[in-house]
């Protein structure tokens, strides 16, 4: 596999990391994950603007994103990934440098990583809808930072595997925020309602892509918390994320969404979400 790495298309066994890596130490980094098809990225523009401000929130400043993605972009011919569905993934740490809570010196450059593989859809959790859990949102108050930092959402991802479950989705202070690695919606009565953007969420680009098709296709939408008390009220739930896509949940810990199969609303907009090209 042909790799990105500070600056060089290499082979994946010859990137060299070291322990001193502050993304190794403390996760102090970042990261994106895109789609392609046919060597195309979707949703370019969003994902660079995420990375310019994760990389300023954190106060990285010594990388242009725009000559990145090009090079990220630049995996997909080199891996025989030009044709069909693929992904890549990107991050950027502060960089290796003897181990002190600040920042270090000036003079230390970022770490780049960027590496792409194949992406199998997943037809058969979008035909059937997927299950899953109820944990409590134990992340930092930056959750709308795409930071490396994921450990809360790994525990929470875990339980749910072990609870034989896709995803978990993070209850903060009685109001669903996100599941641990997808944005989430529930409808009620035909509205389409997610979280707003807030220190407590990523700004999910794929949300972003359903909202506008939501407008395309004119079904309402309301931006607020939902409460978790308010979720067996819902008529659909769904997930959403880069690989995720639009994802019918089916089931919450042990009851059932709506009639336990995939929802009309859900399914309109996975229809259109999945007749969308790479822009
Ligand atoms: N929320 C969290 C916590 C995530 O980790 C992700 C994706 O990794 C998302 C939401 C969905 O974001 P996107 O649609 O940009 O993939």
């Amino acid at each position: 596999m042909t790799v990105y790495f500070n600056g060089s298309y290499i082979d994946k066994a010859d990137v060299s990391i070291s322990p001193d890596d502050r993304g190794f130490v403390f996760g102090d980094g970042v990261y994106e994950v895109a789609r392609a098809e046919d060597g195309a990225l979707f949703q370019l523009d969003a994902h660079r603007r995420r990375l310019a401000r994760s990389l300023e929130a954190i106060r990285i400043h010594d990388v242009d994103p725009d000559a990145l993605w090009e090079r990220v972009r630049g995996l997909l011919p080199r891996n025989g990934l030009d044709a069909g569905p693929a992904k890549v993934y990107l991050q950027v740490t502060r960089g290796a440098a003897p181990r002190q809570h600040a920042f270090p010196d000036a003079s230390t450059e970022p770490t780049v990583y960027a590496r792409a593989s194949a992406h199998e859809p997943p037809l058969a959790r979008w035909r059937n809808g997927v299950k899953v859990i109820l944990r409590p949102d134990q992340r930092w108050d930056r959750c709308d930072i795409k930071s490396l930092n994921y450990l809360p959402n790994v525990l929470a991802n875990q339980a749910a595997q072990e609870a034989g479950a896709y995803e978990a989705l993070l209850v903060r202070d009685g109001f669903v925020t996100e599941g641990s690695h997808s944005s989430v919606a529930a409808v009620f009565d035909g509205t389409v309602t997610v979280h707003p953007f807030t220190n407590r969420t990523l700004p999910g680009i794929t949300r972003e892509v359903v909202l506008e098709l939501c407008e395309d296709l004119g079904r309402p939408v309301e931006t607020f918390p939902v409460a978790v008390d308010a979720l067996p009220d819902a008529d659909e739930l769904f997930l959403m994320g880069t690989t995720t896509g639009v994802m019918p949940i089916v089931q919450v810990d042990d009851w059932t969404v709506g009639d336990g199969t995939p929802g009309p609303v859900a399914q309109e907009l996975l229809a259109a979400f999945r007749a969308l090209e790479p822009a």
